[in-house]
C-alpha cells in the first residue's frame, strides 16, 4: 500500500505518521523542506516531482500554513488559502495524470466551515455559516477535494475541531497563561469550543481509511463540545490557579485582530454524529477525560 501525506510533518501528522508506517508499505510526503529518505518514507517538496507512473493507494491532504499563529494580514490570508485550496487544487491534478486516481482521498477542514452560530447543535447536515474568512477558506478547501469524485476517488471531508495533546497545537496556547497562574478565557467565554484529542483525531482518519463505505464531510470533534469558559474550569482542576479572569474581547481584538473574532470569541457547537453513526468509538469523549491523559503526560 502507498499512501501520499501533504502536512504530515504538522501536529497531527506527526501522530499519524507512526500508525500509517504500520500499514503502509511506502508513505511518501509532500513537505517544504528537504529531508532525507528513510526506508519506507520518501519526501517531495513538489507534487510535480512525483512520477507519472505512481500509484497511490490513499491520499491524506493536511498541508496548510497555521490559522493560529499570527495577525491575518493579506498577506498572510493568500498563504493560508494558497497552502490549503491551492495545494488541494494540485493533488487533483496530479490524479488526473496518474494512471489510475487514488481509491480514496482523506481531506483536512476545519469546524470553522460552520461560521459563528452561538448556542446552535451543528452536525454535517447543517449548512455553512454566512461569511467570514474562516468559513470561505473551508468551503473553498473541501470544494477543491470534491473535485476528486468526478475521478472516482472516494472523498472524505473531515472538518476538524480544536486537536488538543501535549507537543503543540491549540493546547500549549490556551494553557499557557494557567502555567502562569491565570485561568483566563476570552470574552464572556459563553462561546463554545469543538475539540478532538489528537489520539482520537488520528484514530477516525484510520477508520476513514478503512471503511470503503463512507465518504462526504465528517465532523473531526469530540461528542461533547464545551464552552470556552468550562474549558478553563475543567482545565483548572489539573493546573491550579490563583486568579481566574477573562481577556476582554475588545483587548483580544486589539491584539490579534481579525483572528479573535473568528477564531478565539466566537466558536461552534459541533457534534461527530456522521462517525458515530458510522460506529466509530471515540476512546478520550469527555474534556475532564481527554485533560486528564494530556496533563498526566
Ligand atoms: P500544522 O500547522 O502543525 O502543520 C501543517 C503542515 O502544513 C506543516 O507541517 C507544513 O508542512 C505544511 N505547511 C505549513 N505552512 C505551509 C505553507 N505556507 N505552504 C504549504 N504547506 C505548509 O497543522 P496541524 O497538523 O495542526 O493540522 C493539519 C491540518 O488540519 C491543517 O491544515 C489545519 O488547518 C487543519 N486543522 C487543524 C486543527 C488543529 O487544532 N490542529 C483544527 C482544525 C483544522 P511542511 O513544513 O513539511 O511543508
Amino acid at each position: 500500500m502507498r499512501i501520499l501525506v501533504t502536512g504530515g510533518t504538522g501536529f497531527i501528522g506527526q501522530s499519524l505518521l507512526p500508525a500509517l508506517r504500520e500499514r503502509a508499505g511506502e508513505l511518501v510526503l509532500l513537505s517544504r523542506r528537504s529531508r532525507p529518505d528513510e526506508p519506507g518514507l520518501r519526501f517531495v517538496r513538489r507534487l510535480d516531482d512525483i512520477d507519472d507512473a505512481t500509484h497511490f493507494d490513499a491520499v491524506i491532504n493536511l498541508a496548510g500554513a497555521s490559522l493560529a499563529g499570527r495577525r491575518w494580514s493579506q498577506g498572510y490570508k493568500r498563504e493560508m488559502v494558497a497552502s490549503r485550496v491551492g495545494t488541494t487544487r494540485e493533488l487533483v491534478a496530479l490524479f488526473k495524470r496518474l494512471p489510475q486516481p487514488p481509491a480514496v482521498l482523506l481531506s483536512g477542514s476545519a469546524v470553522g466551515y460552520y461560521g459563528h452560530r452561538g448556542d446552535e447543535i451543528l452536525d454535517e447536515s447543517s449548512p455553512p455559516g454566512e461569511d467570514g474568512f474562516a468559513r470561505d477558506l473551508c468551503m473553498d478547501w473541501e470544494g477543491a477535494a470534491v473535485e476528486a469524485q468526478a475521478l472516482g476517488t472516494r472523498v472524505c471531508l473531515m472538518r476538524l475541531g480544536v486537536v488538543l495533546d501535549n507537543g503543540g497545537g491549540a493546547f500549549e496556547q490556551m494553557a499557557r497563561s494557567f502555567n502562569f497562574g491565570f485561568g483566563s478565557w476570552i470574552g464572556s467565554g459563553e462561546q463554545w469550543l469543538s475539540w478532538i484529542h489528537r489520539a482520537d483525531a488520528v484514530a477516525a482518519m484510520l477508520w476513514l481509511l478503512d471503511h470503503p463505505e463512507l465518504d462526504g464531510p465528517f465532523n473531526l470533534t469530540a461528542p461533547q463540545p464545551v464552552t470556552s469558559r468550562e474549558f478553563c474550569r475543567v482545565l483548572s482542576d489539573y493546573k491550579r490557579t490563583l486568579l481566574d479572569m477573562p481577556l476582554p474581547a475588545p483587548v483580544a481584538r486589539l491584539l490579534l485582530g481579525e483572528m479573535a473574532d473568528e477564531l478565539l470569541i466566537h466558536g461552534q457547537r459541533v457534534v461527530p454524529s456522521a462517525l458515530e453513526a458510522s460506529g466509530f468509538a471515540f476512546s478520550l469523549p469527555d474534556l475532564p477525560t481527554a485533560l486528564a491523559s494530556i496533563c498526566a503526560d
